[in-house]
Formats: structure tokens, sequence, C-alpha cells
């Protein structure tokens, strides 16, 4: 048993809004959110950052970068988005599960 809390949500273990959702990611509404649209997309395989990535996860992360933008549009963001990953305790990472931030204000 995993003690990581987005892990925790890809097993729907703890509830989220669920926006997106298909075998290799999921996407929900961030609990805390700092934009009007605050999303998280994670992959349902833990590793802990992007320093963490490896070249195995290139597919995966490939996959991920190409879905933002139609998750976002479905947000109703379609004039525009920000995308944030942090990394480390430096780059004021709270949550060590890799997820890309999606914020904006729908029109
Ligand atoms: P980080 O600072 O690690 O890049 O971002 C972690 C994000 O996860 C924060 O924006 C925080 O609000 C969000 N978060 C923390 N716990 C939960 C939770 O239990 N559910 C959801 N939906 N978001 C969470
Ligand atoms: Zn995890």
């Amino acid at each position: 048993m995993t003690d990581c809390l987005f892990c925790k949500i890809a097993a729907k273990q703890i509830p989220s809004g669920i926006v997106y959702e298909d075998d290799d990611m999921l996407c929900f509404k961030d609990i805390h959110p700092a934009a009007p649209v605050h999303l998280l997309l994670i992959p349902k395989t833990h590793f802990d950052s992007l320093a963490h990535a490896q070249p195995q996860h290139q597919e995966l992360l490939g996959k991920m970068m190409l879905r933002v933008p139609q998750i976002a549009q479905q947000a109703g963001l379609s004039h525009g988005f920000k995308t944030q990953i942090n990394t480390g305790k430096g780059g004021g990472q709270e949550v060590f599960h890799l997820h890309i931030h999606i914020l904006g204000n729908p029109q």
C-alpha cells in the first residue's frame, strides 16, 4: 500500500473532481485552486518528480503534454492557459508524485 496522496487519488481511494482519465493519466481539480480553473494532470504510474523521470517515461510525458491543451480547451480555457511543474522542495513541490498544474480563466 502506497502512502502517496496522488497514487491514492489515481486509485480512487480519495475522491477528487476528475475531469479527464485514460489508461495512462488522470486530471482532477486542485483542492486549493490558485486560479478560476486549476487542474492537476498526473501519470497513473508513480515517479516523484520531473527530476526522477526515466527514459521509459518519455512516451508517457509526451502523451501528457499533448493532452494538456485538449483538457484546457474542455475546461473553457480556449484563449490560453498556464502550465507549471514544480520540481523538488526548492521548486516548491509539496506532493512528490509528478504533476502538471493547468491554470487559467475561462472566457
Ligand atoms: P505542488 O506544490 O506539489 O506542485 O502542488 C501540489 C498541489 O496539490 C497543490 O496545488 C495542492 O493544492 C494540491 N493538493 C494537495 N492535496 C490535495 C488533495 O488531497 N486533493 C487535491 N485535489 N489536490 C490536492
Ligand atoms: Zn504516487
